[in-house]
């Protein structure tokens, strides 16, 4: 059965000439860069040149840029480093309660740390309050993180004006970025942001490689301590084939990205109306405008969303019920409670992402198979 693929936040694919840009360095430039050799200095050289790739895609500098593992990790590195070398001037963070785990779980081990950590509150489109933040700001507030866009519900938060109030302020902003870049055009100095996580896998890189960015004049601690990699902040031999990886697949995004989002957000808005026109008793979550060009997440009424999941698995197509980290987890999604949707709605959300593998005719597929679910669960709940 030919696969029809609805999920690339949860990942994509990677791109051919991503892996063609990837396979000299499992083999024949197989050098650790550390070493002085030259086959170790062509690793050291394309590493650099990966940095630099990274860097102006975001208009940052390339000693800005820290190779990691994923985004997790340089959520991790971000926050708890930030927080570690910057503890003298205070304890105090605030983020939102709509992060991904690895924000939050972070966060949660700041606290048992002597951190606090105020959760901000969205509205019911998962838009931050920006007056509950400004009214959080302490004088020990040393950092703000919040995500540029939801993994779930796709809204892109206020993040030019987070910058604004964060630099007014002399607080130190965090953004957490691995479901916006390739999807959002983002300049760090334009938007005053101070470190930013990426992750290459959701723009069609290999899985396993991260990046994180921090403002040159910014203090921070490696939380991997060992060898004197990335500028002695993350140790561990460099993954040279994955680091070209992401520094391809971040350079073909950025050229592309004006067609990307426009064709994807296309398939989306098709899918949308689609669905708001030809199913009764649907919730679109998240912002309608303020949101990634490749989401939608609709909460179907009477409607369990791992069973419609799996008849769509039958028919081969992927999406998902909540966001790829949480699903699995019988809780409902903290981001879809915090939007305010009671257990059942919850329950019944599915989440679909479009990527460039997409057309037309596999949304009208997608959509047949989810009218015909939808109407024999409605039907069997009726009896
Ligand atoms: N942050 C957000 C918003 C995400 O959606 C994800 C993954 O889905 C991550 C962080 C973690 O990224 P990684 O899978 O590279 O660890």
């Amino acid at each position: 059965m030919n696969v029809k693929y609805f999920d690339h936040s949860a990942t994509t694919p990677v791109k051919e000439d991503v892996l063609k840009s990837m396979i000299p360095y499992f083999s024949i430039n197989f050098g650790n860069c550390s070493s002085i050799y030259s086959i170790g200095r062509k690793s050291k050289k394309a590493i650099e040149e990966s940095r630099k790739l990274v860097a102006e895609s975001i208009g940052a500098k390339s000693k800005e840029i820290y190779f990691t593992s994923c985004g997790s990790e340089s959520n991790n590195l971000i926050i708890k480093g930030i927080c570690y070398a910057n503890r003298i001037k205070g304890n105090h963070i605030i983020t939102t309660k709509i992060e991904h785990p690895s924000v939050l779980n972070t966060c949660k081990k700041l606290e048992m740390q002597g951190f606090e950590v105020t959760y901000l509150n969205v509205d019911e489109n998962g838009l931050v309050d920006i007056n509950q933040l400004k009214n959080s700001i302490r004088k020990n507030t040393i950092l703000i993180s919040v995500m540029f866009a939801n993994n779930e519900i796709g809204t892109i938060e206020p993040i030019n004006e987070i910058g604004k109030i964060a630099k007014e302020q002399n607080i130190i902003f965090h953004t957490d970025s691995v479901q916006a870049i390739g999807n959002v055009k983002i300049n760090v100095n334009n938007l005053n942001i101070d470190a930013l996580s990426m992750s290459a896998h959701k723009f069609y890189g290999p899985k396993g490689i991260g990046a994180a960015y921090v403002r040159k004049d910014i203090n921070f601690e490696k939380i991997q301590d060992g060898g004197h990699q990335e500028r002695d902040k993350r140790a561990g031999t460099e993954n040279v084939p994955l680091i070209v990886g992401l520094g391809k697949a971040i350079k073909i995004s950025t050229d592309e990205i004006e067609k990307h989002t426009n064709n994807i957000r296309n398939l989306r808005d098709y899918y949308i109306s689609k669905i708001e026109e030809e199913v009764p008793n649907v919730k679109l979550n998240g912002d309608r405008n303020k949101r990634l060009p490749c989401n939608a997440n609709f909460s179907f009424k009477d409607v369990d969303s791992e069973e419609l999941l799996l008849k769509l698995d039958s028919k081969g197509i992927c999406a998902s019920a909540g966001s790829a980290c949480s699903s699995g987890s019988i809780k409902p999604s903290h981001v879809l409670t915090s939007i305010g949707l009671n257990s059942k709605l919850a329950e019944g959300a599915l989440r679909t992402t479009f990527g460039e593998d997409n057309t037309k005719e596999d949304i009208d597929y997608l959509v047949e198979c989810i009218k015909e679910e939808v109407k024999r669960q409605r039907k069997r709940s009726t009896i």
